[in-house]
């Protein structure tokens, strides 16, 4: 197996606020794995929150060596080899988990939702999200999200009621609300949700740090929405450390490093009677198509990072009539690319 990388700038449409700093581009990887002149196409995204830029990515990748295996269905065996290259660097082994999926699903003919047993109608609506703006700029956002039914909408700051007053003032749709651990104080933050559950809100992710567990599962307790862990929750282990502590957790393939472990938490969280959230950064229809594989599993989509791009190199999985649309080609269902 022959592996590759290059490093690739998204460039945003807007410029992307939450509650902790603004950016207009995000960095990626792109990487390839090719066997038998069948190539699987993968990706890291670095947000700088992640800690991970094209430097980092790129001293991990280099320490890849695929030419060691001769059989890419042995994923366990590889993936194993490349999570023991280093502790973290969660999203540049994603990228290689992704490529390898999109090769072996391709040397199978078959797309991995088919390979997992997945019913592709099941998938669900996407959240899309509108960024922490002026009030005129957040009404322009919402009117650009006409083709999406539920909004998601960073809060955290002290114009939360009148972000959510702004956008409501302009449309009725369901909302989902992403907090980025901005609410300090648990009884304020029982208050804010008792508050927006009067005004169409459906759930609330990560309302409190990460840190306050005893607060976080007080709020769960007490709140008329779920709660979903993100800032808390990487890998699986994390997936038990939610547990009682939030109604379900949000997992992104460039915090989990990848599909096979994305798959075990989708189903650790089920087994535990939690609900399952598929989130995202900022990434192209690559890494967007390959968590989309997992999306029929789903309670809640927020896949929308390819969305807010302006130079998308790849075509894969759609939002159609705000419905996640699987495509029905190979791997992790790449209908285009553009590199
Ligand atoms: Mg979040």
């Amino acid at each position: 197996m022959k592996f590759t990388f290059k490093p690739f700038t998204l460039e945003l449409k807007h410029v992307f606020t939450i509650a902790t700093s603004s950016r207009s581009t995000t960095p990626v990887m792109l990487t390839q794995i090719e066997y038998e002149g069948v190539i699987g196409y993968g990706e890291a995204s670095m947000p700088p929150y992640l800690g991970e830029s094209h430097e980092t990515v790129s001293k991990f990748l280099f320490k890849v060596d695929l030419s060691q295996f001769n059989d890419p269905f042995k994923m366990e065996e590889i993936l194993d080899y490349v999570d023991g290259i280093e502790e973290k660097n969660t999203a540049a082994k994603a990228a290689v988990d992704i490529a390898l999926h999109d090769l072996v699903g391709k040397l199978m003919g078959q797309p991995w939702y088919k390979v997992w047993g997945y019913d592709e109608s099941k998938t669900p609506h996407t959240s899309f999200t509108i960024g922490i703006d002026t009030a005129e700029v957040v009404k322009q956002k919402v009117k650009e999200a006409d083709p999406y039914s539920i909004l998601k909408v960073k809060l955290g700051r002290e114009t939360d009621k009148e972000m959510i007053e702004t956008i409501r003032s302009v449309t009725n749709k369901p909302l989902v609300v992403d907090v980025n651990q901005g609410w300090t104080d648990k009884h304020f933050a029982l208050d804010m949700i008792h508050w927006l559950n009067e005004r169409g809100v459906k759930m609330v992710e990560q309302p409190m740090p990460k840190t306050q567990l005893d607060d976080m599962a007080w709020l769960t307790e007490n709140s008329p929405l779920p709660t979903f862990a993100d800032e808390l929750l990487q890998r699986i282990p994390d997936v038990i450390k939610a547990q009682g502590i939030y109604s379900g957790i949000n997992i992104k393939l460039m915090k989990c490093t990848g599909l096979r472990e994305a798959h075990k938490m989708v189903n650790l969280a089920k087994s535990l009677d939690m609900q399952v959230m598929l989130g995202c950064m900022t990434e192209t229809s690559c890494a967007i198509s390959a968590i989309s594989q997992l999306a029929p599993e789903a309670d809640w989509a927020d896949i929308d990072g390819n969305l807010l791009i302006g130079n998308d190199p790849f075509e894969g999985t759609l939002v159609v009539n705000g419905k996640l649309k699987l495509a029905d080609a190979p791997g992790i269902g790449l209908t285009e690319v553009r590199i």
